[in-house]
Formats: structure tokens, C-alpha cells, sequence
């Protein structure tokens, strides 16, 4: 009970940017004396302008205005319960499997994905921690060979978690690393393989066919693998990640989101239009750099975090 409340409060303080416009908003709607349609333009361009997006946002207020039509509901004081309800179903399609590996299956192996900054290397490590503390051995891969920053972080995280890199220099082919890192895992009998990416976005269509080659190594090396292709998104980024999310699902099929930095100036509400879109589940929120800052998701706790002040 305690910890719900401490992780409510802190999405609250995360998604303080998206809450505080879109509750003031909607407090304002809730004074009208009935659901009309002066209100649903309101409702309409509040939605969008938290980022849930046009076509999510269509689909809510159709389903919003026959659900109230059948049921004889004219009262804009449901319309926040609603609204509430409405984006937690969104929120939980999919939300069916845990992360963890089973038992039978080793190395588990988890590719992570992201543009540069999105905090992609922080979310492995925070990953790799949960799993270490739970008795599971990891082991990471270096994959992003394009920025020997990238290389030097993962090491950085990898000595400070007490968890073993496989990593090249700088500029190799990032599948040899891959290769390597799976003969590896295999060698050593490591539980979980989490592999780092690269997320340059200036040459897009190079990154998504270098990815796409690394996912191919994983497959030819385990057939099941990779068992979870993960995305992480900056959520101080509000619409712009629905576009990242859609490319990368498109080239690479994402099996789970993670929204990391939804403790700083967070927009959290392009999440409602991205799962609605892509029915992709959300797996973990990072709300913090330090690695115990990572959340399972909730969807009924988000939503509320949203709209109730
Ligand atoms: P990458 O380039 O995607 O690997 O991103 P990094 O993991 O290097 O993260 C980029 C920056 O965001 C770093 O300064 C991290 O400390 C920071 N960061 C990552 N996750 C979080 C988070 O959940 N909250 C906050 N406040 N910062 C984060």
C-alpha cells in the first residue's frame, strides 16, 4: 500500500508538465451544464494537445459519446472517471507477461532499442541490476559500436553493477559483437543477455538495416531469440515519440515499451497514443538515474497520475 502510494506520488511529480494543463483544462469542462458539442470540441483539443494524439483521441471521444448516449448519461462530472477508465484500458493491452526469463530458456535475451539520449544504457543497467539482485547472472553487449562513449558507458555501468560487457573497439560491425556476446552467454550460462543498440538519428535508414542485421544474428544463433525487443522513450519528448516508436516497430517489431525520465518535465499523455496505436505493451517507467529508478508499469496508477489531481 505504501509503496503504491510513493510510486503515485512520484508519477504525479513526473508528469507534473502533462497533469497540471490537462486537469486545469478539464476542470474547466466539467463546469459545463451538460455533454455537448462545445464541450467535445474542448475535450477534443485538450486530448491532442497532451500529445495523445488525433487518432486516439477520435476513437476516446466516439466511444465516450455513444457509451453516454446508451447509457443516458449527460453529466460532464463522469467525464474525468471516464476518461481515467478509458485511457487504464488502453494502457493495459498486452500487459499480460512479466519480464523475467523462465527457467528453461537461456540466455534469455533481451534486445533494447532508442535514439541516442533517450536513456537507453541507464535503463539496461537499472535492468540488469533487478535481475542481478534476484539471483539471475547477465551479461552485457555493447552493440552500439558507432560512439565509443556508448561502449565506455556500458562498461562504466557494467564494473559498478559487478556485471561482465562483451564489447568491440569502436567502429566495428556491431553483429560481430552480437555474435560474440551469444557464444558468450552460452559458454558461461548466463541467465539474461541485455544488448545495448545504437540510436543515431541522422541516418536512419542505415541504423534500422544495421538493427535489422543484429535482430537476423540473434535469430540464426537462438531460433526463439530475441525473446522481448525493447524500446526506450525519453518522455520529456511528448508527440514526437509516436513517430520513433512507429519506425522502429515497423523495421524491427517492438515486443515493449519503457518510458525513462518520466520524473523530470515529463509528457507522459503520447503514451495513451502509442500503445492504442501499436498495442504495444508498456513493460517499466524509469524515474530516475540511479538504478533501483525503475517502475513496473501500471496502467490504473498512470491514468490517475494523469487526470486526478
Ligand atoms: P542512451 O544514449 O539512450 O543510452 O541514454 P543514457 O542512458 O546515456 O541516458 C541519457 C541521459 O539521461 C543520462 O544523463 C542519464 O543519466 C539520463 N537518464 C536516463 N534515464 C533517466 C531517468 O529515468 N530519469 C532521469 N532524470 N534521467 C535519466
Amino acid at each position: 500500500m505504501k509503496r503504491d502510494e510513493g510510486l503515485l506520488r512520484r508519477l504525479r511529480q513526473g508528469l507534473r508538465k502533462t497533469q497540471g494543463a490537462l486537469i486545469q483544462r478539464l476542470e474547466g469542462l466539467l463546469l459545463y451544464p451538460k455533454i455537448e458539442e462545445d464541450l467535445l470540441d474542448d475535450l477534443e483539443e485538450l486530448l491532442v494537445t497532451a500529445d495523445v494524439g488525433i487518432a486516439t483521441t477520435t476513437r476516446i471521444l466516439g466511444k465516450l459519446q455513444r457509451e453516454f448516449r446508451q447509457k443516458g448519461l449527460s453529466e460532464p462530472l463522469r467525464l474525468r472517471e471516464y476518461l481515467k477508465e478509458e485511457m487504464a484500458s488502453i494502457l493495459s493491452q498486452g500487459l499480460a507477461k512479466p519480464l523475467s526469463p523462465p527457467c528453461p530458456s537461456k540466455p534469455w535475451i533481451i534486445l533494447f532499442l532508442g535514439v541516442n539520449g533517450s536513456g537507453k544504457t541507464t535503463t539496461i543497467a537499472k535492468i540488469a541490476w533487478r535481475h542481478q539482485k534476484e539471483g539471475k547472472k547477465v551479461l552485457l553487449a555493447a552493440g552500439d559500436t558507432f560512439r565509443a562513449a556508448a561502449i565506455e558507458q556500458l562498461r562504466t555501468w557494467g564494473d559498478r553493477i559487478g556485471a561482465d560487457v562483451i564489447s568491440h573497439r569502436p567502429g566495428a560491425d556491431p553483429s560481430a559483437v552480437i555474435f560474440d556476446a551469444i557464444q558468450a552467454a552460452k559458454a558461461r550460462q548466463v541467465d539474461l543477455l541485455l544488448i545495448d543498440t545504437a540510436g543515431r538519428l541522422h541516418t536512419k535508414r542505415n541504423l534500422m538495416e544495421e538493427l535489422k542485421k543484429v535482430k537476423r544474428v540473434i535469430s540464426r544463433e537462438i531460433h526463439d531469440a530475441p525473446h522481448e525487443v525493447l524500446l526506450v522513450l525519453d518522455a520529456t519528448l511528448g508527440s514526437n515519440s509516436l513517430v520513433q516508436a512507429r519506425e522502429f516497430h515497423r523495421a524491427l517489431g517492438i515486443t515493449g515499451l519503457i518510458l525513462a525520465k518520466l520524473d523530470g518535465t515529463a509528457k507522459g499523455g503520447a503514451l495513451i497514443g502509442i500503445v492504442d496505436e501499436l498495442k504495444i505493451p508498456v513493460k517499466y517507467l524509469g524515474i530516475g538515474e540511479g538504478l533501483d529508478d525503475l517502475e513496473e508499469f501500471e496502467p490504473e496508477s498512470f491514468a490517475e497520475a494523469l487526470l486526478i489531481p
